[in-house]
């Protein structure tokens, strides 16, 4: 049977890398080959990063309305392809095809808001700061920039990086996951067909070489990175000390707070939703949940609802989904194996979880544990497969002081009817993005992605107002404009600028 190759897209054009070493695109639900991606060579990055170089002369030139107006026609396309780039997400990716389009959906918000760039990339202005001296400052672009991103969005990632990266006037070069490189490539595609020129965007496929060869290459300004802490801690050092400015939105260990006043009914559904949704392959699942006082009483009816989940492959659109690989499902049965070993207890066992029909399919059902401490595996590793551990606190100030011992950032929730306990929550909890009964607070692009601590590296974010800063160089400019006649001319060696 014929497997398509995955093209590489340097200067405008998808062309066959000439790489010895290629890997194959798996359908995790199946086993089948969809399609074989390349290793990059040296040369092939180098050939991408020097048609970004070229491409930059004139694109930081072309008028924002320019630029806006392809974001514009690229979010139709998006719109327009929908179903389709849906179907090719679930088929090489997993997750059920409702999820897979809300994972084009929320980079889909990001693309709108590039359209938007004429309000975001605005200087500042300030009259008279000394005697007719006037200043203001540009945001300029900074040039190349790169993007590596992971296999769990590998529609919204790439969106949350090239377009606000390409609207402010940069041009790129990005790697997508190798795991699930496809629905990259397409929306890739609908974005030359909006109008991005040639140059302006690349794509090199590749591993840890490609990656360590973006990091390291001269002509890169700035990197933006998203997957594990063990990879983007990597990226983060080598890409810095190489002199680029760097941000890494890395992994995490979610967790939830249930007080016993919180409604009952939604929080169960919130948190079994939150935590195997997409197979618990997101950096925002909610993976602990603290059950105060109480609420300890609800593990029963969590089980049930969990146990009610339907797993199977995607395009059935079924709860959840295949995880990504073989390899990710022996992982996480492993975490399982010695999550019994080390004394939690297995309220409900995924491993045994059988699909008819898709017998090969990397599938792990949900599995709760109970009685989790903090010195076991299951706890310290992100499991990022189907696993919720359940932990208790007496109060709500202990089960703060829990997740504020975790090194991890990126997100949590409280669910409660009390509007001061969620007042104290939101003050003294030390993550990035908390949530409300809310159990995935990704903020939509109005805002940043916030992920703190040890789910992030570098200052700003990966979209909203803090990427326009991250993509531009901003430059004070401090003018004065003579009459003719004005002053004497006289010599002044003071720092003043009177
Ligand atoms: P990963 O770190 O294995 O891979 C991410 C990227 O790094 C890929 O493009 C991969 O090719 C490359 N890579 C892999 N090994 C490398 C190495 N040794 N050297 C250099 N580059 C290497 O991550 P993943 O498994 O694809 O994605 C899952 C992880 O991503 C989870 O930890 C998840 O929490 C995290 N994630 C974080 C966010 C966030 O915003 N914080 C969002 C999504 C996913």
């Amino acid at each position: 049977m014929h497997v398509p190759t995955v093209k590489l897209l340097i200067d405008g054009e998808f062309v066959e890398s000439a790489s010895e070493t290629w890997r194959d695109v798996i359908n995790p639900a199946t086993q089948e080959v969809l399609a074989r991606v390349p290793l990059a060579t040296p040369e092939e990055v180098d050939a991408a990063v020097a048609a970004a170089k070229r491409a930059f002369l004139s694109w930081k030139k072309t008028p924002i309305g320019t630029r806006a107006r392809i974001f514009l026609k690229y979010q139709q396309l998006i719109r327009e392809h929908m179903q389709a780039l849906a179907a090719l997400l679930t088929a090489e990716q997993g997750k059920t095809l409702a999820d897979a389009e809300g994972d084009i959906f929320r980079g889909l918000e990001v693309v709108e808001h590039a359209a938007g760039i004429g309000h975001l990339q605005l200087g500042e202005y300030a009259e008279n700061v000394a005697g007719s001296v006037d200043t203001y400052t540009v945001l300029q672009p900074l040039g190349v920039c790169a993007g590596i991103t992971p296999f769990n969005f590998p529609a919204m990632i790439p969106l949350w990086m090239f377009p606000m990266a390409i609207a402010t006037g940069n041009t790129f070069v990005l790697k997508p996951s190798e795991q699930d490189p496809m629905v990259t490539m397409r929306l890739v595609e609908l974005a030359l067909e909006a109008g991005i020129p040639p140059g302006v965007l690349n794509v090199v496929h590749g591993a840890a070489e490609v990656v360590d060869a973006l990091c390291d290459h001269p002509d890169i300004k700035a990197l933006s990175f998203v997957g594990s802490t063990r990879v983007g801690t990597h990226v983060y050092q080598r890409a810095s000390l190489a002199g680029k400015r760097v941000q890494c939105m890395m992994g995490a260990k979610n967790h939830a707070i249930v007080l016993p006043d919180a409604n009952r009914a939604q929080t169960l559904s919130q948190l079994t939703g939150a935590a195997f949704g997409a197979a618990g392959q997101r950096c925002m699942a909610l993976s602990v949940a603290i059950l105060v006082g109480e609420a300890r009483t609800w593990i029963p009816e969590l089980v049930d609802k969990a146990r009610a989940l339907q797993v199977g492959p995607g395009r059935d659109n079924p709860d959840l989904g295949p995880l990504i690989s073989c390899a990710a499902r022996e992982r996480v049965t492993g975490l399982i194996a010695q999550g019994v070993a080390e004394g939690a207890t297995l309220e409900l066992d995924g491993r045994t979880v059988s699909v008819p029909g898709h017998e090969q399919g990397n599938f792990v059902g949900p599995t709760i544990f109970s009685g989790v401490r903090p010195q076991m595996e299951i706890y310290r590793q992100e499991i990022f497969g189907p696993v919720l551990c359940l932990m208790e606190a007496d109060t709500l100030e202990e089960a703060i002081a829990l997740v504020n011992a975790n090194p991890n950032g990126n997100g949590t929730a409280l669910f409660t009817q009390s509007g001061a306990a969620a007042r104290q929550f939101q003050e003294e909890i030390d993550v990035g993005q908390v949530g409300i009964n809310v159990p995935i607070p990704v903020p939509v692009p109005l805002f940043s992605f916030t992920g703190s601590r040890a789910s992030k590296l570098g200052d700003l974010g990966p979209y909203g107002k803090q990427v326009v800063l991250f993509y531009t160089q901003t430059k004070t400019v401090t003018s004065r404009w003579f009459d003719d006649d004005a002053g004497s001319g006289r010599v002044n060696t003071t720092i003043s600028l009177k």
